[in-house]
């Protein structure tokens, strides 16, 4: 699957050579810098400038991004990256955080090969430690550091919030379908673990009819064990570690939002660690654990694009309706300045 995709890309890039000189004066350069929230635009290169080529000593893992002539989506001026549903530069129409629509102005972003998804924001703390360390905020910081490790290596990184905003879910995965990523994945920790092992009780849920989402989900749960292994925790964990899908009872399909609504797009929620747990929560405040998690994040995403290691910590799905911490939704939901 993986290779198909790299095939449409390159067959839309090759189908496009024949315009690049009149797309010439509309190309800058990918956004390879630390900073998520910069303004640039991430992703419109051409074949001088792609992220496989630039690179003197070592390429890139990741394909040329293929050329394209319309805007999936825009960062606006406040940093925010929102799916274009019409309009053209300078009034363009989007799908707003909290899912509802604005003309604004912003730069096209035209495509990712990552979209990464820090869970919760604003209003919305997601699971909060017992040191007071929020989900929200740890999120972020982790999407940050995978951002940036990402773009080192010459990927086109986008990140669905800028800062501490509530984002609805329908946005999240509309921002991931809009550019077609080769990955998207949501960060998140966990709450509520019901017992202690000696491993860390890390879940990754993975969508359940995509091969790719599910061999990112085992990639990850190798990573995961790999690198925090050094810290030898007395880990949380709960019912769930190792790489699943969770299905709905009722419907049958992907139990949650963002994989169901991210579908066509390889898409993996990841729960690295417990935060509810204080030896936890203590080591998430560090910022040893958050690279080692950052680290192992982007190495995951890394091996998906350049190898067909099938990853393992395979285990089997999940059906089931029980409320999973809510949220997301557009109920209160009170869009930031958006330009
Ligand atoms: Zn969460």
């Amino acid at each position: 699957m993986l290779g198909g995709v790299k095939e449409r890309w390159l067959f839309v890039y090759a189908v496009c050579l024949c315009a690049t000189g009149i797309l010439a004066a509309f190309v800058v350069s990918p956004d390879a810098g630390p900073d998520f929230a910069s303004p640039l635009p991430d992703a419109f290169v051409s074949e001088t400038t792609s992220p496989a080529t630039t690179s003197t000593t070592v390429p890139s893992a990741f394909p040329a991004l293929p050329i394209r002539v319309d805007a999936p989506a825009i960062r606006t001026g406040s940093g925010f990256v929102l799916p274009v549903t019409g309009g053209g530069p300078g009034a363009w129409e989007v799908l707003t955080p909290c899912a509802g629509t604005a003309v604004v102005d912003g730069l096209p972003v035209r495509g990712a090969h990552v979209v990464l998804d820090p869970g919760h924001g604003g209003s919305e703390p997601g699971a909060v430690g017992p040191s007071g360390l929020t989900e929200k905020e740890l999120n972020l910081d982790i999407a940050a550091r995978v951002a940036h490790r990402l773009r080192a290596e010459g990927a086109a990184v986008v990140v669905t919030r800028p800062g501490d905003h509530r984002v609805t879910l329908q946005t999240r995965a509309a921002i991931a379908t809009s550019l077609e990523p080769l990955a998207f994945v949501s960060i998140h920790h966990n709450a509520a673990p019901l017992t202690n092992g000696p491993m860390p009780g890390s879940e990754l849920y993975h969508q359940i009819a995509d091969p790719d989402s599910k061999r990112l989900a085992g990639l990850l749960w190798e990573e995961f064990q790999a690198a925090f292994a050094p810290f030898g925790s007395d880990w949380a964990v709960g019912d769930d570690p190792g790489a699943r899908a969770r299905q709905s009872a009722s419907t049958g399909d992907d139990f949650y939002g963002v994989l169901r609504r991210s579908q066509g797009v390889p898409a993996v929620l990841t729960e690295a660690a417990f935060l509810s747990d204080p030896d936890e929560d203590a080591l998430l405040r560090t910022d040893e654990f958050r690279d080692a998690e950052a680290a192992a994040i982007a190495q995951a995403i890394l091996r998906l694009v350049a190898t067909e290691d099938p990853g393992s910590g395979f285990v089997a799905t999940k059906v089931s309706d029980a409320p999973a911490g809510g949220g997301g939704g557009t109920a209160g939901c009170e869009d930031p300045p958006l330009s």
